[in-house]
């Protein structure tokens, strides 16, 4: 093995680091601090060679592969023991077409990057809310964000891949060629190949749009999490947002006394006319008036960093979620209770609501079956201190259980912990078994299975 990584080291135009080498230690990072790793090899990616490369090598010498995109899967599949680690971060070229309205990025490419680049074209794709997310993960495990209810969820918006397979060919997956691999490449995750290059269809957006966050009073929080209950489904798809759980972090707009303390929140994003969104930012305030708020006009890129400096690579995270069909209070009542005892201010619950153009896709459409959801809670513990892991993961593990009753069996692929790994089949619902068919063409021996897998034969 060692003499294999040495001449994999003078093949590929990225770099190969090892145990010993500079650099190593920070390259066997993921952005999940918990996860401590140590891979044989993390080799940077630089071309798609490079990824055959790696690909051949890990089947010569039968090693586990772990596939990185942006790094940022909460089950830290982007790193393992002794494993060859594809690291595709020096891949995020981002290459606009005007005329077609589409983008095509590198498989490492990460949201903030890509919505940079297509902002300065009046465009944007549906991607996730924090900017040094991957699009590669969130997009092959389905994508939920601001643009969802207008545009579908990301993987909604993919138009083709190029894809590395198991047995180190290249490829393009689209609905003209290879549509078994497309299909399933939109919602079953890392399971069948590399990609290396995402095509996006790009959508106009404004140069400003429109953010809320607004923190409400505990008592309050009842009625602001039904008021979005019973209007989103009615909202203009100019409307993207979600009510949440929080901790009032340290920001200009929270009133210094009540740092800390918490709250029930809607965060928002409109990206039609202002006026309109602040009228139906004023809907919501019409509800219980805000203990804090704040309303701004910012480029559809900052909204989308806004959370960042609260959550930077590092933060140790425990995460659980759910689809939700139905919410009725006393859900709610669990989300106020539960999310009132979070126990620090980076920790949070987001309710995202699938309501609008991603409901209106077939659920055997795409990979991504559950379309009959209409939200998937997601409970998320992040903290910076590994003296908080017991009370993190306690919290986290206490407000799932009690809200178990009111949510259906699986969850979104993209927010799974390592310990989620057992319910990867019901994560990926009714389209499993043919999820199953797939994996068997393109990946018979399971190279990828680091990722909620999906086993080329039942288990
Ligand atoms: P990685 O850890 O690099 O990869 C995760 C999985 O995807 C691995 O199994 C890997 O093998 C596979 N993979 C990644 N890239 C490729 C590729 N190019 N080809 C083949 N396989 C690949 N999700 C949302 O939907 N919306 C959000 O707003 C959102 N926000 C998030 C914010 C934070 C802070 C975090 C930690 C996660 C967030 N997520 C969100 C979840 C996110 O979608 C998943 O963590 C996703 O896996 C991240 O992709 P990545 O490439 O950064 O991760």
């Amino acid at each position: 093995m060692t003499q294999a990584l040495t001449t994999l080291a003078d093949r590929v135009t990225g770099q190969v680091i090892r145990p010993g080498d500079a650099g190593y230690d920070e390259a066997r990072r993921v952005w999940n601090g918990a996860i401590d790793a140590h891979p044989a090899a993390v080799v940077r990616c630089a071309t798609a060679d490079d990824v055959v490369a790696v690909v051949r090598l890990a089947q010569d010498q039968r090693m586990e592969l772990a596939v990185r995109g942006g790094g940022h899967g909460v089950a830290g599949f982007g790193t393992r023991d002794g494993a060859i680690v594809a690291d595709l971060s020096p891949m995020q070229h981002v290459d606009v077409d005007d005329a077609a309205a589409t983008a095509r990025a590198g498989g490492g490419t990460t949201w903030g990057r890509l919505n940079d680049v297509t902002a300065a074209h009046g465009t944007a794709t549906p991607g996730g809310i924090i900017s040094t997310t991957g699009i590669g993960g969130l997009t092959l495990g389905g994508g939920i964000g601001y643009l969802n209810r207008a545009h579908g969820l990301t993987c909604d918006n993919l138009l083709s891949a190029r894809v590395v397979t198991a047995a180190g060919e290249q490829l393009t997956a689209s609905e003209d060629e290879h549509p078994d691999l497309f299909w399933a490449l939109r919602g079953g995750g890392g399971n069948f190949g590399v990609v290396t290059e995402f095509t996006y269809r790009l959508h106009a957006i404004p140069e400003n749009v429109l953010v809320g966050l607004q923190f409400f009073e505990l008592t309050d929080g009842p009625a602001v999490f039904a008021h979005f209950r019973d209007t989103i489904s009615a909202a203009p798809r100019e409307y993207g947002g979600y009510p949440a759980m929080h901790l009032a972090p340290p920001l200009p707009f929270i009133p210094e006394d009540r740092v800390g303390e918490p709250f029930a929140v809607v965060v928002s994003c409109w990206t039609g006319d202002p006026a309109d969104g602040e009228r139906f930012l004023a809907g919501i305030r019409g509800v219980a008036p805000p203990a804090a708020e704040m309303v701004a006009p910012m480029p559809y890129p900052a909204v989308n960093a806004l959370f960042d400096p609260l959550l930077p690579p590092g933060t140790r995270s425990y995460w659980k979620n759910a689809f939700v069909t139905e919410l009725p209070d006393e859900a709610i009542a669990v989300h106020v209770e539960h999310g009132a005892r979070l126990p620090v201010v980076t920790g949070t619950m987001h309710l995202y609501t699938l309501d609008g153009a991603p409901r209106e896709v077939a659920s055997d459409a795409t990979a991504f079956g559950h379309r009959d959801a209409r939200y998937v809670a997601n409970i998320a513990g992040m903290w910076a201190d590994p003296a908080d892991d017991e009370r993190m993961i306690r919290w986290v593990r206490d407000y799932f259980a009690a809200l178990r009753p009111y949510t259906e069996p699986g969850g979104y692929t993209n927010f799974a912990s390592a310990d989620d790994a057992p319910r990867a089949a019901e994560d990926l619902g009714a389209n499993h078994a043919r999820l199953t068919e797939v994996k068997r063409r393109y990946d018979p021996d399971n190279l990828f299975h680091l990722n909620q897998n999906v086993p080329p034969s039942p288990v």
